[in-house]
């Protein structure tokens, strides 16, 4: 048996617990401060609970709330007593929720609590045993329940294979797949990133991302409880708050919209991050012009890394040496890349194609679906990423487009499909097509092509207006386009590359 990740995560704290993990700067009440030993207290109380509602071992646990050192404490209870942790966006509606939650079969979901009324349906329609709430302040009825709850239970062991969290991603075919990530995949991959980032427990990370994906919650806070650093934990980010707490920080780590926004403004300068120590970047291209202006300003080169819900991070440019603007730099300490022809011949430095990799960081394949999870497999035991890249002389990688046609919205996956069929839906509406166009704020938006039956009518508000009811709002598209027909190429399929260049200055004015 290897040990855990909760196992390696707590020998990996400073020795002296009443140290801080987490500092949650709150403008109202002062900040709150947890102790890594409070963090720990809290996490086996909670594993406990999980025990008590009659959770056993592999049953998964969903999270729909806001970002708060109580979530953090959820994710590491299940880490701690075996459970499978379920983190889903709050930005996801019903919808969307309810074919996780059916998917999935949580024991327990987890829910802010203005999202109880749609949990509670979906969890009675699912069969879902226990629904407790936990808002952002620490209040809610999971930490009511949590409150009473005495008796340690044990540290679970787990084998290397055995699942840790399943994070769902949109699938092609509309519908999101569960990827099924193990301890080994996460505690291989956090330990690679610890060293090559180079973090000690000096460290204090600026934390402004999410927690319901793999960025914020696997990169992040593993770097941090792997070496014992700090963390100072932000709802989400705002460029005020983070420009205040950057003068006590030494690590930040964005997607490439928070870079974006700090350079939005001359306020931002050498003065406040002359101390720190890194910059990371990562979830969507980072234009080299963003890379270099940051550099003129700040005199730090942010360090850009290239990963995916399903592997966790493949490459990242080096902490000591050149980071290249425009390239993701190499293959992590254990993991392998290669690139390869559509006939799956192996390419050599400078050739463009499909991007696989190999190594402890892949995931063990998506919940429930053997099929599509072998489709995504070489028959040799590579994973192929649906990215298309070249590797050049040196042997940088560089990331040349999506072979997936993901549209990247503000560091978030949208998949065309699953807007698209949402549309087609529509009565007025005979066919359609969305793209990604390029986006001031957002680095890429949707923008979606629509053909209208004959005779039908539908505006642009309109059909945004009823996608916002259907979708999580980053997903929507930000312009809609009423065209005669869409462009086809001879195989029948469309031409999303002719729409992407046609309507590339939709959303020019950001
Ligand atoms: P996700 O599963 O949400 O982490 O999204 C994974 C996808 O994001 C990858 O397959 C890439 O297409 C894209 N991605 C991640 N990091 C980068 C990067 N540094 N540059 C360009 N694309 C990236």
């Amino acid at each position: 048996m290897s040990p855990s990740l909760y196992t390696l995560i707590e020998a990996s704290l400073p020795a002296d617990r009443a140290r801080t993990a987490i500092e949650a700067p709150d403008r109202s009440r002062g900040p709150r401060i947890w102790s890594f030993s409070d963090l720990l207290d809290t996490t086996a109380r909670y594993a406990a609970l999980f025990v008590r509602l009659g959770l056993s071992r592999g049953d998964r646990v969903a999270l729909q709330t806001e970002k708060s050192p109580e979530a953090l404490a959820v994710y590491l209870a299940c880490l701690r007593g075996g459970f499978v942790f379920l983190p889903m966006n709050i930005a996801y509606r019903a919808d969307e929720v309810d074919y996780l939650v059916g998917n999935a079969e949580p024991a327990l979901v987890i829910c802010d609590p203005s999202l109880e009324p749609v949990l509670s349906e979906v969890c009675t329609r699912r069969a879902v045993p226990n629904l407790l709430t936990l808002d952002p302040d620490a209040g809610g009825s999971f930490i009511d329940a949590a409150a009473g709850v005495t008796g340690e239970v044990e540290p679970a062991e787990c084998a290397a294979d055995d699942l840790a969290a399943i994070l769902y991603t949109s699938g092609t075919t509309g519908k999101p797949k569960g990827a099924m990530l193990t301890h080994g995949n996460l505690a291989s991959n956090g330990l690679a990133l610890r060293d090559s980032w180079r973090f000690t427990e000096a460290d204090t990370l600026l934390h402004a991302l999410p927690i319901f994906h793999a960025h914020g919650l696997f990169v992040a806070c593993h770097c941090a409880l792997l070496s014992g650093a700090k963390m100072i934990w932000l709802r989400k980010f705002d460029r005020e708050d983070v420009i205040r707490e950057l003068p006590r920080s030494t690590v930040f780590m964005g997607v490439p919209t928070f870079y974006t926004r700090l350079l939005s403004g001359e306020d931002f300068s050498h003065a406040p991050v002359s101390h720190m120590r890194l910059f990371t970047s990562g979830s969507a291209p980072l234009l080299a012009e963003t890379f270099e202006e940051f550099r003129a300003r700040t005199g730090h080169a942010i360090l850009e890394r290239y990963g995916m819900t399903e592997t966790g991070m493949n490459t990242s440019n080096p902490y000591d040496g050149e980071r290249r603007p425009g390239t993701v730099g190499f293959p992590l300490p254990g993991v392998e890349v290669r690139v390869m022809s559509d006939e799956g011949a192996a390419l050599g430095a400078g050739e463009v194609g499909g991007l696989q990799v190999r190594g402890p960081n892949v995931f063990r394949g998506y919940w429930r679906m053997p099929e599509k999870s072998a489709e995504e497999f070489t028959s040799d035991g590579w994973f192929r990423t649906g990215d298309v890249a070249m590797i050049d002389a040196d042997g940088y990688v560089h990331l040349v487009g999506r072979a997936k046609d993901l549209i990247i919205s503000g560091g978030f996956n949208v998949y065309p499909k699953e807007i698209e069929e949402l549309i087609d839906d529509m009565p007025e509406v005979l066919e359609s097509a969305v793209v990604g166009v390029p986006h001031a704020d957002f680095g890429e938006a949707g923008a979606a092509v629509v053909v209208l039956r004959a005779g039908r009518h539908l505006d642009e508000a309109a059909l945004i207006a009823r996608l916002k009811d259907k979708l999580a709002n980053y997903k929507v598209p930000k312009r809609a386009f009423f065209v005669e027909g869409l462009p086809r190429n001879t195989m029948g399929k469309v031409q999303k590359n002719l729409l992407r260049e046609n309507y590339r200055n939709a959303c020019e004015a950001g």
